[in-house]
C-alpha cells in the first residue's frame, strides 16, 4: 500500500465513525430513553398542569427536580423541571388536573447505562476495533515489506531504546526527483555504485566513505538527496533526526545509537541517514554549559562510526546546515569525511525545480516559468515547491482546474510576502503615504544604472506586515556584487523613507525594515567585502553561520569597532542623500506615479516604465556619486 492509498484508508475510516457517531445519537439514543427530555421552566410547568397537558408526574427526591410527560398536544414529550421551593399546594394543584404523581427515584439508572454503551461504548469500541484491523492489514500489506517497523514495531509500540526506528527498503524517491544540484549527485553517485556492488570494491581493496555530510541551507533539498541515494541504490533507508536523540534520558541516546547501527548492520547494504546532525554532534568543547547526554550520544555515534564493518555497504548520511559547529572528531577521514555542498539553486536550477513539481499539476499550456524563476533569487528548493502548490491552491479557489500565469505570479508574493490582507483596510492617508513611499523606491531603483527594473509595485497590505512593495526582478543571474551595485541597492532601500522626507516633511515607522537591510549591507560592505576606503580589505569579522545568516561577529578592538559604525553611518547617509537628490529631481513623477498607484492598488513595472519614461528627458541619466 503506498502512502496516498493508506492515508485514504484512514480517511475513510475516520468518516465511518464519525457517521455511525452521528446515527447513534440521531436513531438509537431517542429510541433507549424515550425521547430527548425538555427542560422547561417551573411556570410552565404549572400553566401546563393547569391545561390539563401533563399526563404523568415524578418526583426525583434526589436533586429536587420534577420529570413529567405531556399528553394532548404535547403527548410522547417528556420534560423536566426544578422544584420551586415553597410552592405548597403543588398538590391539590395537580389533583385538580387529574395528574398520577409519585416521589420515586426515577430509574434512570439502566437507561444511564444504555445511554453510555452507546454513546461511548460503541464508538469506542469501533476506534480501537477498527485501528486494530486497520493495522493488522497494513501489517498483512506489508508482507513485501516496504516498511519495516524496529524497535518492537506498531503503532505507539516503543522499542528496547525507547523509540522507533523506521527503515523503508524502498524510499521510491531517484535521482530524477532531485532538480539541479548536479554536484551533488555527482559526489553521490559513486556512494550509490558502492552500495549496489560493494563486493567489486571490497576485491580490489578500496575503502570506501563511511560518512558523507550535506551541508546547505535549509530547503535545499539535502533529505531528498539522501532518499534519492537509497533509492537509485535500491536500499534500505534508516532516518533519525538529531534532536530525536538528545530528547531522550540519560543513556538513551547512546543506545538509540548502538540499536540503529545493530539494525543497519542485520539489513547491508543500506543507508543510515542522520538528519540535523549539528544536534548531537556539536563540538564538545564549545560553550560552558556541557550537556552530559549529548556528548554521550556524540561519542557513541563515534565509537559505532569507526567500529561497523564496512565492507557490509552501510552509508551514514548527516545532513546539517550548521557544518562550523560540528565536532572536528566527526569530520575526520573514517567519519564523515565526505562534505557535499547543497547550494541554493541558481536561475537555471530553479526553472529547473519549478518544471519538476509544476509537472504534477495541470498547467495552463505556454505557461511562463521563467519569469517566476527570475523573480525568486534567494529561493530553495521547499520554497518553489511551496509556490507551486501555493498557485494550484489558488486555481482552485478561484474555480480553475488549471494554473494560471497570475495563480504562480500571486503566489510567488504569498510565498515572499505572505496571503493579502483582506482585513487591514488602509485609509486614504496611510494609502497615499506608502504609494509615495513605494514609488520612492521604484524610481530611485529605474533611475539608477544596473539595477533590477521593477517588476510590480503594490500597496495591497500582506499578512506578514508589510503594507506594500517594491518587487525587482534580476535581469540575469549574477553572483558577485560589485561595490557601485551594493551602493545603489542601499541608495534603493533608502528610496521610500527619501520619499516620506522629500513630500511629508516627517517619517514613518514603515521604513524599518529597509533601513535594518540597508544598514546591514553597509555593514557588510565594510566588514566582511573589504568595500570601504577608511579600512581596505581587512576582514573585520568571522562569519559564524554561512548558511542561516551570513552576520559577521566583529573581531576587533572597541575603537575600531567605534569606527567601523561611523563609516557604516557614513555609507548609508550618503545613499540616503543620493536617493533624495533622484526624488527631488524626478518630483513631478513622483507626485503623478504614486496618485496613480493610489488609485490602482496594483502597477506592474511596464506600466511604471510607460508613465514613468513619459516626456521625460532625465531618463536614461546615469548615476553620480
Ligand atoms: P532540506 O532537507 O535540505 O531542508 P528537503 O530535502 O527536506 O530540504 O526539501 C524539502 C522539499 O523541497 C522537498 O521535499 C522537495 O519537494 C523540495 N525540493 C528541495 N530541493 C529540491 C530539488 N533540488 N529538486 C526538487 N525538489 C526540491
Ligand atoms: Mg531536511
Ligand atoms: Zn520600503
Amino acid at each position: 500500500m503506498d502512502d496516498k492509498k493508506k492515508r485514504q484508508s484512514i480517511i475513510l475510516y475516520v468518516i465511518l465513525v464519525i457517521a455511525i457517531v452521528v446515527a447513534v445519537r440521531a436513531f438509537i439514543y431517542p429510541a433507549v430513553t424515550g425521547n430527548q427530555v425538555q427542560n422547561v421552566d417551573y411556570s410552565t410547568f404549572i400553566s401546563m398542569v393547569d391545561d390539563h397537558e401533563v399526563d404523568q408526574v415524578q418526583y426525583n427526591t434526589d436533586n429536587s427536580t420534577i420529570l413529567f410527560t405531556g399528553k394532548g398536544d404535547e403527548a410522547g414529550k417528556t420534560f423536566q423541571t426544578n422544584v420551586f421551593p415553597g410552592d405548597t399546594d403543588l398538590v391539590s394543584r395537580l389533583e385538580d388536573a387529574g395528574v398520577t404523581f409519585t416521589a420515586e427515584l426515577p430509574d434512570a439508572g439502566s437507561n444511564m447505562l444504555l445511554y453510555l454503551l452507546m454513546m461511548w461504548g460503541l464508538p469506542l469500541l469501533f476506534i480501537f476495533g477498527g485501528g486494530y484491523l486497520l493495522n493488522r492489514q497494513l501489517k498483512k500489506s506489508m508482507g513485501d515489506d516496504p516498511t519495516m517497523t524496529f524497535g518492537g514495531g506498531g503503532i505507539g509500540n516503543f522499542g528496547k531504546s525507547g523509540a522507533k526506528v523506521v527503515a523503508q527498503s524502498e524510499t521510491g524517491v531517484t535521482f530524477k526527483d532531485v532538480a539541479g544540484e548536479d554536484e551533488a549527485k555527482d559526489s553521490l553517485a559513486e556512494i550509490v555504485s558502492f552500495l549496489e556492488k560493494p563486493q567489486r570494491y571490497e576485491a580490489i581493496g578500496a575503502k570506501l566513505p563511511r560518512g558523507a555530510l550535506l551541508v546547505g541551507p535549509p530547503g535545499t533539498g539535502k533529505t531528498l538527496l539522501a532518499k534519492a541515494v537509497a533509492g537509485e541504490a535500491h536500499v534500505p533507508f534508516f532516518s533519525i533526526s538529531g534532536s530525536e536523540f538528545v530528547e531522550m534520558f540519560v543513556g538513551r541516546g547512546a543506545a538509540k545509537v548502538r540499536d540503529l547501527f545493530k539494525q543497519a548492520n542485520e539489513k547491508a547494504p543500506c543507508i543510515v541517514f542522520i538528519d540535523e546532525i549539528d544536534t548531537v554532534g556539536k563540538r564538545r568543547d564549545a560553550g560552558l554549559t556541557t550537556n552530559d547526554e549529548r556528548e554521550q550520544t556524540l561519542n557513541q555515534l563515534l565509537t559505532e562510526m569507526d567500529g561497523f564493518d564496512n565492507h557490509k555497504g552501510i552509508v551514514v548520511i548527516g545532513a546539517t546546515n550548521r557544518p562550523d559547529t560540528l565536532d572536528p572528531a566527526l569530520l575526520r577521514p573514517g567519519r564523515f569525511d565526505r562534505r557535499i555542498p547543497v547550494e541554493l539553486p541558481d536561475l537555471a536550477g530553479r526553472k529547473a525545480i519549478l518544471a519538476l513539481h509544476a509537472h504534477d499539476v495541470k498547467m495552463d499550456p505556454g505557461l511562463d516559468l521563467d519569469v517566476i524563476a527570475r523573480s525568486t533569487p534567494g529561493a530553495s528548493g521547499a520554497d518553489l515547491a511551496n509556490i507551486i502548490n501555493e498557485a494550484a491552491l489558488r486555481a482552485v479557489r478561484m474555480g480553475r482546474n488549471r494554473v494560471s500565469q497570475e495563480d504562480l505570479q500571486e503566489s510567488v508574493e504569498v510565498v515572499i510576502a505572505g496571503e493579502q490582507r483582506k482585513s487591514t483596510v488602509l485609509s486614504e492617508k496611510e494609502k497615499k503615504l506608502v504609494a509615495y513611499h513605494e514609488i520612492g523606491h521604484a524610481i530611485v531603483a529605474a533611475i539608477q544604472r544596473g539595477e533590477a527594473p521593477v517588476q510590480k509595485i503594490t500597496i495591497v497590505p500582506r499578512t506578514s506586515g508589510a503594507l506594500g512593495y517594491t518587487m525587482q526582478v534580476e535581469e540575469d543571474e549574477h553572483f558577485l556584487t560589485t561595490k557601485t551595485e551594493a551602493l545603489n541597492q542601499i541608495a534603493v532601500l533608502c528610496g521610500g523613507r527619501s520619499a516620506e522626507e522629500i513630500i511629508f516633511h516627517d517619517v514613518t515607522t514603515g521604513a524599518a525594515n529597509d533601513i535594518e537591510r540597508a544598514t546591514q549591507l553597509a555593514r557588510n560592505m565594510v566588514t566582511q567585502y573589504g568595500m570601504s576606503d577608511e579600512f581596505g580589505p581587512v576582514a573585520l569579522g568571522t562569519v559564524q553561520n554561512r548558511y542561516l545568516n551570513s552576520t559577521a561577529t566583529l573581531t576587533v578592538a572597541d575603537g575600531t569597532a567605534e569606527r567601523i559604525d561611523q563609516v557604516v553611518h557614513d555609507i548609508v547617509e550618503s545613499c540616503h542623500q543620493t536617493a533624495i537628490r533622484i526624488l527631488r529631481e524626478n518630483q513631478f513623477k513622483l507626485h503623478e506615479l504614486a496618485r496613480y498607484l493610489q488609485v490602482k492598488e496594483t502597477i506592474t513595472g511596464e506600466e511604471f516604465m510607460r508613465i514613468f519614461a513619459r516626456d521625460n528627458d532625465l531618463l536614461p541619466k546615469p548615476a553620480q556619486d
